[in-house]
């Protein structure tokens, strides 16, 4: 048996963070055992499809590095990938259980059903078409009544819903009311189109939200009306918001105890400075635990453990604070020029124009202190950006440099700043390493290099003095020297 999973989002809005999460399962689940991964989109909610949803949906699922096998973009052998391009099917499947008796055309107006919720009937249809004579049937269909199809379900019995994270799961029947399966417009629910598509699309594992539990006995009672294979279900957990009151959800923006927000949208951690793998490192690491107390690990790592029986049934929260030490880990391990490249954007979103070179050259300095890529912000202002300049003589002294001696150190190095050839990390380190430990009287470069870089960068927190400098330019250091040198006049 081939493995075949699928994501299956409705075009409503944005992709949740919690929807990526289980996406992100159902893909590992393919990947691990050498199958499948599918994208369909669930459309049928006409009313309320969002343009240019699902190309938003698609683009974060990339960006998160979940690709899928077949999918509306990229086609394949069981297409069409949207529910919307394949009424059709579902109008023939609804007919075939109507034919074979399991379901059955409802012609109960919108007045009607009011009247049975407002009467507090159960499941909020009392069932009143299910046996209705099949002449009348006839009559009202020639009439031109609009109607819909719903499925029989057993009046008695227990219905038993295997579920890989749950175990068995047992309902009774006399709980699940006769769900409408295709509307008046044609079009169908989800608990029709759900069995006809994970049956023609060959889907083995079905991962899902666990608020389609409840509905499950109505899905497993159709997959056997159909007599077609039932898939295996895993009904993931419900993630929690940070106060554990409910589902994380947008609509309440989530906020943790510390009043940080929590993103709940997939396209927010896209823009917030993370790395893809340290976002999935994180997701991987919610209801399902790697093992050996590693937290740290890439998604093949992961992929090479996964199973869906081990995740776990409790809702939870996401652990969010994980993040940002898991991002500052994979931050380290980048390279220069990645990391150059990645801080771009966020830089140049502050009005910056960056220089690469210089970039460059402070950017490994950054690494330990960086949890997302906005951190890079204040600690580079000084390179973008006159500082005010609020240095006194007293600021740039130290005791192992008086301020005579400091007048003199920061002469010699304006001097020698302005004819260094080349201007660059090596020349410069040289000559003013010579000139620090020249004038402190304990023959040291750090009092003087602490004290110059303070006064360069303006900044209490920035890189090493030397490659802040080249990264700076000579022209603005030299400008910077002169307003230091004012001091000691
Ligand atoms: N369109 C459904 C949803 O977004 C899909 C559920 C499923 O994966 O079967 O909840």
């Amino acid at each position: 048996m081939t493995v075949r999973t699928r994501f299956a989002p409705s075009p409503t809005g944005y992709l949740h963070i919690g929807s990526v999460w289980s996406a992100l399962f159902g893909w590992m689940y393919a990947q691990r055992h050498g199958g499948q991964f599918l994208l369909r989109v669930e459309d049928t909610d006409t009313k309320r499809t969002v343009e240019g949803a699902m190309e938003n949906m698609m683009d974060s699922l990339r960006w998160f590095g979940i690709s899928w096998d077949e999918g509306p973009d990229v086609g394949g052998e069981y297409g069409p990938y949207i529910q919307t391009e394949r009424r059709e099917l579902y109008q023939k499947w609804a007919n075939w259980l109507v034919e074979h008796g399991h379901a059955y055309k409802c012609f109960a107006t919108p007045e009607e059903l009011k009247e049975m919720r407002e009467a507090g009937v159960e499941g909020g249809y009392d069932r009143r078409y299910r046996d209705y004579p099949a002449d009348k049937v006839a009559e009202l269909e020639a009439q031109g009544k609009p109607f819909v199809i719903r499925y029989k379900m057993p009046l008695e019995g227990e219905t038993v819903v295997e579920d890989m994270i749950r175990g068995e799961v047992v309902f009774k029947n006399s709980q699940t009311t006769d769900f409408v399966l295709l509307k008046s417009n044609g079009l169908p629910t989800y608990h029709l189109a759900h069995p006809v598509d994970d049956h023609f699309m060959k889907i083995t594992h079905v991962t899902r939200g666990v608020e389609w539990l409840n509905t499950a006995p109505l899905h497993v009672n159709i997959f056997k009306s159909f007599g077609w294979e039932l898939p295996q279900y895993a009904h993931l957990p419900v993630i929690l918001s940070p106060s554990g009151k409910g589902k994380l959800s947008k609509r309440d923006q989530a906020f943790m105890d510390s009043g940080e927000t929590v993103l709940v949208r997939a396209d927010e951690y896209m823009h917030a400075g993370y790395l893809p793998e340290a976002v999935d490192n994180f997701l991987a690491n919610v209801g399902w635990t790697f093992g050996d107390d590693i937290e740290k690990f890439t998604i093949e790592e992961a992929i090479a453990r996964f199973d869906l029986a081990d995740i776990s049934p409790t809702p939870m929260k996401l652990p969010y604070s994980k993040l940002d030490w898991l991002n500052g880990q994979y931050i380290q391990e980048m390279n220069n020029v990645e990391l150059a490249k990645a801080l771009r954007p966020y830089l140049e979103a502050e009005g910056w124009e960056v220089n690469t070179d210089a970039l460059l050259l402070v950017v490994e300095a950054m690494k330990p202190r960086m949890k997302t890529f906005p951190d890079a912000i204040p600690f580079l202002r000084f390179l973008f950006e006159e500082s005010e300049f609020t240095e006194t003589a007293e600021s740039l002294s130290h005791k192992q440099l008086p301020i005579e001696n400091a007048k003199a150190a920061y002469q010699e190095t304006h001097d020698f700043v302005a004819n260094a050839q080349p201007f660059d990390v090596a020349t410069i380190s040289n000559g003013i390493g010579e000139i620090a430990v020249k004038h402190t009287l304990n023959a040291k470069v750090g009092p003087f290099l602490g004290k110059l870089r303070q006064g360069m960068t303006g900044q209490s927190v920035s890189p090493p003095v030397y490659e802040s400098m080249v990264a700076m330019g000579r022209e603005r250091c030299l400008t910077r020297l002169d307003k230091i040198i004012t001091l000691f006049t």
